[in-house]
């Protein structure tokens, strides 16, 4: 469920991770879900330091100029503990989607919302902008306390325990404490428009507030990838001439301009392998993760990077903002629809009744969980599209198809999971799906649509 003090996702911002992993939170969420992988943060779910090998030299002094074909198969014991993985996970979520649902309900319904803001009247507190603030900071806290537990144990001790995590507990809480500033600095200003907006224009503020979000979330696609990555991360220009001169082969045949190709350090905090491209205009960049350039061979690294690539070509990002624009306004329009019905149902002032920003959470958490089987299809389907274009502009299915298995035992990624699983929480196709459509491509090039 959406957290108030957690307004802004990773697809706003225009990410597009390699795998289903949530980039910023590379090693944490398998899939997408309403909690960890759509809300934002990093540090929350984060993962100590990871031995560069050497490997990769060697590699490439190999393999650049022979069949480039290297034995990979699925190890079946990595592939058991990836399902246990996944089923603990999936606990874990309907756990934190059970207790935040009851939190709010319960909140509502018991009349706690309106005693705590009867409360913070009676501190004497008569601005509306101070009441929202104490209201908001207090119980924003209290929520992001309790949920400490779960978290910790989320992103910190289960993928130790499953060999994935490489952050150290001081790692762990620096980027907790970095991805609370961010919430606060982000959050405060725009849960403040939003109740300014619901008390001065209590009929037209979700038009208002769509336009605010959308606004948002192109300037955050501008500047994430050179402003709020590097809180966390290192993005380095990628140094390797031979790759370089690769990909720039497979753009010339494709007539775009590349993106900027870096590399970035996930291995400080997972041993898990991605690839992602993100930012807008002249932020706009791929970023392979160094757990991937030094784990994968040249030619496998090739098709990543094509698909990469294909997200550019496919106007995937700016794409990709439409649609959350769209999915923007339809929430804020259906949390108007529920707040005007809320209102009188818990007996609140008005919608703009700080006391009902537990109806608002609920709206737009219940609204974002309804949607993800749909949201999650529709990049299924984008990601589909920008692997068929990797195999057609590469013309390497073999190698596609090795990458997908490496990502498999190296991430500890269900090869099959269950139907369901992927319907609800999948953002990708599962990687025998993506391995599948290697072994029986045909040479088309896929339409972007
Ligand atoms: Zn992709």
């Amino acid at each position: 469920m959406v957290r108030m003090d957690k307004p802004v996702k990773l697809e706003m911002m225009g990410l597009h991770g390699f795998v289903g992993e949530n980039f910023a939170a590379a090693g944490d969420e398998g899939e997408n879900t309403p909690v960890g992988r759509v809300s934002y943060p990093p540090g929350r779910y984060g993962n100590l330091p990871y031995p560069t090998n050497l490997r990769r030299a060697e590699m490439i002094g190999s393999a650049m100029d022979t069949p480039e074909h290297s034995e990979v198969a699925v190890d079946p014991q990595r592939q058991e503990q990836a399902r246990e993985y996944a089923r603990i996970r999936h606990r874990l979520l309907l756990v934190d989607l059970l207790i935040s649902f009851a939190l709010v309900i319960g909140f509502l319904a018991t009349g706690a919302s309106r005693a705590y803001r009867e409360f913070i009247v009676n501190l004497g507190i008569v601005s509306p902008w101070v009441q929202v603030a104490v209201y908001v900071g207090t119980l924003g806290l209290a929520y992001t306390l309790l949920f400490l537990p779960l978290s910790w144990y989320r992103s910190y001790v289960l993928p130790h325990r499953y060999g994935l995590s490489t952050q150290t507990l001081r790692g762990w809480w620096m980027d907790w404490f970095k991805m609370l500033g961010l919430e606060v600095l982000l959050g405060f200003p725009i849960v403040e428009l939003i109740f300014w907006l619901l008390r001065t224009h209590s009929q037209s503020w979700w038009i208002w507030a769509s336009i605010l979000m959308v606004a948002l979330s192109v300037v955050l696609g501008y500047i994430f990838p050179v402003l709020i990555l590097p809180i966390f991360y290192k993005l380095t220009p990628l140094e390797d001439k031979e790759l370089r001169r690769r990909i720039e082969m497979l753009a010339g045949r494709t007539g775009v301009e590349v993106a900027g190709v870096y590399t970035i350090n996930l291995s400080s905090r997972t041993r898990a392998a991605n690839a992602v491209v993100m930012g807008m205009g002249r932020t706009k960049r791929i970023a392979l993760g160094d757990t991937l350039y030094e784990e994968f061979t040249p030619a496998e690294i090739e098709t990543i990077l094509a698909h990469e690539l294909a997200h550019q070509v496919h106007h995937d990002v700016e794409i990709g903002m439409v649609v959350q624009a769209l999915v923007t306004v339809a929430s804020l329009y259906l949390a108007h629809i529920f707040l005007r019905w809320g209102v009188r149902a818990f007996d609140l002032q008005g919608p703009g009744d700080v006391a009902a920003l537990p109806l608002l959470a609920l709206a737009m958490g219940l609204f974002s969980l309804l949607l993800m089987p749909l949201t999650n299809g529709y990049s299924r389907w984008r990601e589909r599209l920008a692997d068929r274009f990797a195999l057609w502009v590469t013309g390497r299915p073999e190698a596609f198809a090795d990458a997908m298995t490496r990502l498999a035992n190296q991430n500890l990624s269900e090869l099959e999971p269950p139907p369901w699983v992927v319907w609800l929480l999948y953002d990708h196709p599962p990687l025998h799906q993506r391995v599948q459509m290697a072994r029986t491509w045909s040479g088309d090039r896929g339409s972007p649509g």
